[in-house]
């Protein structure tokens, strides 16, 4: 612990950018000049905000991916913080973006190209494999959904409807507590892959477009590890929780009637509890207003205290993205 304290000079909320490859049909720029510059080394990131050329912003994060850069480094990045969960570190990592930016991409990518929660994973087991002479390490996994400002089992297929939302409880010393919630014990990737699946499967039953569905959610990997080192009887306690954040597009653009409405409200008050509690961690504010939102209550003992937290922000390279580019980048900006 003393270790990781030491070397985590920069506190534990981390920031880094990654900005999606152009698809073929897109323009990453106008007569103007490009929509994203990367100024200097791997950390800054300059996007239009004006009409003009000369009309940049620019930030600085603790790390920027260029399109180029594939899944395997964005995970070496974060490895580390795996590392931590092992130690009985609390980990959050999130992708927040707009809509088409690759949050999905970047969390769960795909099954020839996994992102960063299968990778996760990954490391975990061997990392539990590697140690069992010494530690004894259990491994489960939970899987569910925010929509609507409701908390639901995406393990569980009893659906949508009010009566399926889970309460969330938070006692100290006993951590957060989604009542109810399945958990269940995984040994090996393909077993939390075919937890993905059923997962992915209930989530579809009560969306008639997936797609849709899942930019107005938020979606929630979480893996608990408990180890038992086995000469001392000592028992350490980590949770990593991953997440896919719903779209933060601005309402105009998703157009409004009243279930749209609902949702986007929804969206909008998780999104910016979400910013008022990691930016009031982040300048040590005696209140931290968790109680605003079902994602910062579920996630109340992973956020603050020694819990470590990563949040990427995804950005599209398109030219007509450039304003929710912007809005996402300033999002960022604040949290760091
Ligand atoms: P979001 O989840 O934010 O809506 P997606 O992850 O679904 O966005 O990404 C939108 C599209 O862009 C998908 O087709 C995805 O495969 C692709 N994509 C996103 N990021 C990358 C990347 N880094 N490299 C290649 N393709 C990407
Ligand atoms: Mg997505």
């Amino acid at each position: 612990r003393l270790h990781n304290e030491i070397v985590d000079i920069k506190g534990n909320i981390r920031v880094f950018c990654r900005v999606r490859p152009l698809m073929s049909s897109e323009s990453g720029g106008d007569e103007d000049g490009e929509a994203i510059r990367f100024p200097l080394g791997d950390e800054s990131i300059a996007v239009r905000c004006g009409v003009a050329m000369m009309d940049m912003k620019q930030f600085t994060f603790d790390r920027t991916f260029k399109p180029e850069e594939d899944q395997p480094a964005v995970f070496s990045e974060c490895s580390s913080l795996i590392t931590s969960v092992l130690d009985g570190y609390n980990v959050t990592i999130f992708a927040y973006g707009q809509t088409g930016s690759g949050k999905t991409h970047t969390m769960s990518g795909s099954a020839s190209n996994p992102g960063v929660n299968l990778r996760a994973l990954g490391k975990l087991f061997q990392i539990a494999q590697k140690r069992s002479g010494d530690y004894d390490t259990s491994i489960s996994a939970s899987i569910l959904e925010i929509y609507n400002e409701g908390v639901y089992d995406l393990l569980n297929s009893s659906g949508h409807d009010k009566s399926s939302a889970m309460e969330v409880r938070h006692a100290s010393g006993e951590g957060t507590q989604v009542l109810g919630l399945t958990i269940s014990e995984v040994t090996n990737v393909a077993e939390v892959d075919k937890l993905v699946a059923l997962g992915n499967s209930n989530r579809s039953t009560y969306a008639t477009n997936m797609n849709e569905h899942s930019s107005r959610s938020h979606s929630m990997l979480s893996v608990y590890v408990t180890s038992t080192n086995r000469q001392t009887g000592e028992v350490s306690k980590g949770k990593l929780h991953l997440v896919d954040l719903a779209g933060s597009e601005r309402l105009s653009r998703t157009g409004a009637d009243g279930d749209r409405l609902k949702e986007a409200q929804a969206i909008n008050k998780s999104l910016s509890s979400l910013g008022d509690v990691i930016s009031a961690l982040a300048v040590r504010s005696q209140h931290i207003p968790y109680r605003n939102s079902k994602l910062t209550q579920v996630l109340q003992d992973s956020l603050g205290g020694s819990a470590k937290v990563l949040m990427f922000v995804n950005c599209s390279p398109t030219i007509q993205s450039s304003s929710e580019t912007l809005c996402s980048l300033n999002f960022a900006a604040r949290v760091r």
